[in-house]
């Protein structure tokens, strides 16, 4: 049978570049080496975690146009694996004839979160109530409006709870805009802290003829602004789960894009959704999919990426993801405990290959596959990773 997508696909042998060798370029990478495609990365790090699965690793920093285009030469369609890439720098790499997935618009409409808020709003679709501010009396009117608590959040370049901060009452209004640390007269979101009952979050592939393929909704808890769990398939109802859904699909096919896209969202008391973010790329809170689902996120994000038809998105069961966290004064990485957490057979890890260890920083997760259920997963999950520990 010949596929209509056969047309568009980039076939196994070809060179995927990714801008960005963390940890989600390292697992893209497996992904597209396990089907045969060869892995160029761009990383300012060259001992990067990704390095280890790139065919060629280029040297370079992340908004470097001319790093971009060493990276595209031979490259038969290039990704990326964090949103804040310069739209000159997608502009050189396409104009050099090759494409950038999942695209320039998803790149533009989630990189800034004041146009991201306004693409949301533009869908009808819920955010947290917000306003566009840049100083502190800007800030105390929105306040009049919004109420407390607020998060003031910098447009971009934030990830992982960095780059935004809480304001709990109206004394501490005074300075916010100051101390987050950006230059006097830039544009700043400020939006009303919800009272959220759980933090979703829906990946939605969409494939080249803008097929659409969506895991299962995950359930995530954060703490102190980064991920910490995810479950999936999240224990909420199904007119819920349908509404996340139908929410990711609107999504993706509004930002045209060809890949996977992200949406975080908060569920309310009320049952209703709001987007917190938006993500066109892999995702933490889709890392169960590797041992949990029948087409990883990161398989799923090379086959549309690549013009190849979508896998089964489908749980294979509940399952349960926790992050490893550093700890601990910045040292050369040293895990302990991994014959201890791994005596629970349900128990995978994945380590990142960072070379430095150091507080809160994303060093690897484990998942649970094939418990009873996703409490039960997750209380094995976090049993496994109490007996982890940094030299
Ligand atoms: P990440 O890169 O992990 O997605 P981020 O730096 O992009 O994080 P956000 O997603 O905006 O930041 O916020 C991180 C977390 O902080 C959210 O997942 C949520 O737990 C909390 N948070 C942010 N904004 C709000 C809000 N308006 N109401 C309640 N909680 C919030
Ligand atoms: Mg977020």
């Amino acid at each position: 049978m010949t596929s209509r997508l056969d047309d568009h696909a980039i076939p196994p042998g070809e060179m995927i570049g990714i801008l960005g060798g963390g940890q989600l370029g390292r697992m893209l990478g497996f992904a597209a080496r396990a089907m045969g495609y060869r892995v160029a990365v761009l990383d300012p790090d060259p001992a990067c975690p990704a390095a280890a699965i790139a065919d060629r690793v280029v040297p370079a920093p992340y908004h470097s146009v001319e790093g971009a285009l060493a990276l595209a030469e031979g490259c038969a369609v290039v990704t990326y694996e964090l949103e804040h890439v310069d739209a000159a720098l997608v502009d050189a790499v396409e104009t050099a004839g090759v494409p950038v997935r999942p695209g320039a618009r998803a790149l533009r409409m989630t990189q800034d979160r004041l146009a991201e808020r306004r693409f949301v709003a533009s869908l009808g679709i819920a955010t947290a109530p917000w306003r566009e501010v840049a100083d502190d009396d800007a800030l105390l009117a929105a306040a009049d409006a919004l109420g407390f608590p607020l998060r003031l959040k910098a447009p971009i370049g934030g990830y992982d709870g960095r780059g935004q901060l809480r304001i709990a009452s109206r004394d501490e209004v005074p300075g916010s805009v100051a101390r987050l640390g950006r230059p006097a007269g830039t544009a700043l979101l400020v939006e009303r802290e919800l009272d959220f009952v759980a933090e979703l979050s829906v990946i939605t592939a969409r494939a080249v003829d803008g097929g659409l393929a969506a895991f299962p909704v995950a359930r995530n808890r954060h703490d102190a602004g980064i991920l910490v769990e995810s479950v999936a398939p999240a224990p909420i109802p199904d007119a819920i789960a349908g509404a996340a859904l139908r929410i990711g699909a609107r999504v993706a096919e509004a930002l045209e894009a060809v890949g996977l896209v992200t949406a975080e969202l908060f569920l309310l008391a009320d049952g209703t959704l709001a987007v917190n973010e938006l993500a066109p790329r892999v995702h933490n809170s889709g890392h169960w999919t590797i041992d949990g689902a029948r087409t990883s996120q990161f398989e799923q994000h090379v086959r549309a990426i690549c013009g190849l038809p979508l896998g089964a998105p489908a749980a294979e069961g509940p399952t349960a993801m926790v992050n490893l966290l550093g700890a601990g004064e910045p040292r050369d990485a040293r895990l302990e405990g991994a014959a201890e957490a791994l005596a629970d057979p349900l128990v995978h890890l994945h380590l990142y290959d960072k070379r430095r260890v150091f507080e809160r920083r994303k060093m690897g997760h484990l998942t649970v596959a094939g418990a009873a259920d996703v409490e039960e997963g997750l209380a094995r999950g976090r049993a496994a990773l109490a007996r982890l520990r940094w030299a």
